[in-house]
């Protein structure tokens, strides 16, 4: 079924490059391969670490998705394949549950004769974490929790904002961590560290996991095609809020139907709507419940 509805498939068998020094190409390929036939190679010799580091010593600019797409254009660029692939992402404190962080994984496919892109966005798992300590402290609880010495770790002074910015980056052994923590404990103004985990793909298996799905979830987008204009990566846009409150008709925050649409040409249809005799509870709603 998947092969027969993807044998005249745009993108099959065309070359993509990926832009990454992190081995990101691992994470990415089998899917792409697997969906569409594709080659897939990694763009040699950028170095994205231009475009932002996840330590801080070069601030990313723009957005997330200006960062992936930058990185797939750049693939383009330096390789002379059909696509280009550019993956970002981000992580923090998970926005609805405390004390639980979250990673954001975006990837933009770039068409190199058309400029079509699509992009994709998930939320992923991640060990993202930091502890500060004095050397004289006991690292491992944290170093346990963060998946140590499978998952890299990075440090650095307490102080982020010291511009000397000593960073020990990659440590994988606790021979180079402990040298580290006293190296830099030694330097730091406070005499304190902050160990934080490293986020690069090729150091963060549960990151590379987060990727990988992250690019299942493009195959799947950029397998259906607008049915206006053949482009891929038809999908959903939007949601429209508005569903009517039960008891006074107004309309309230809840969903009524998703938008799929077309970023090539702005084809768009209402799905999964609602029935029109649907109807919120009245708790949802700002008049009967504000
Ligand atoms: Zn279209
Ligand atoms: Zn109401």
């Amino acid at each position: 079924m998947r092969s027969s509805r993807l044998a005249a498939h745009p993108h099959r068998g065309l070359w993509a490059a990926i832009a990454t020094m992190h081995g990101k190409e691992n994470a990415i390929a089998p899917a792409l391969c697997g969906w569409f036939e594709m080659t897939v190679t990694s763009a040699p010799g950028i170095d994205t670490d231009t475009l932002g580091t996840f330590t801080g010593e070069i601030a990313r600019a723009g957005t997330m998705v200006d960062a992936a797409r930058a990185k797939a254009k750049l693939a383009i660029e330096r390789t002379g394949a059909h696509l280009g692939v550019g993956s970002e992402g981000a992580f923090g404190p998970h926005p609805y549950i405390p004390f639980l962080a979250s990673g954001q994984e975006v990837l933009v496919l770039l068409d190199a004769k058309t400029g079509h892109e699509i992009i994709v966005h998930r939320r992923t798992p991640t060990n993202f974490d930091h502890e500060v300590l004095s050397p004289a402290e006991d690292p491992a609880p944290f170093l346990n929790r963060v998946g140590f010495p499978g998952h890299a770790v990075v440090v650095r002074p307490e102080d982020t904002a010291d511009t000397s910015l000593v960073v020990a980056k990659g440590i994988t052994d606790l021979q180079t961590l402990r040298r580290a923590i006293r190296e830099i404990g030694a330097r730091s103004a406070s005499g304190r560290v902050m160990i934080q985990t490293d986020m690069r793909a090729h150091l963060n298996p549960t990151r590379m996991a987060g990727i990988a799905r992250t690019a299942k979830w493009l195959a799947v987008r950029a397998a259906r095609c607008c049915p206006h204009c053949g482009r891929p990566g038809f999908g959903a846009l939007e949601v429209e809020r508005g569903l009517p409150c039960g008891d006074c008709g107004a309309p309230t925050r809840l969903v009524r139907a998703e938008i799929h649409g077309c970023k090539a040409c702005d084809h768009r249809i209402r799905r999964f709507e609602r029935s029109k005799r649907s109807r919120a509870e009245a708790r949802w709603c700002e008049l009967c419940n504000p």
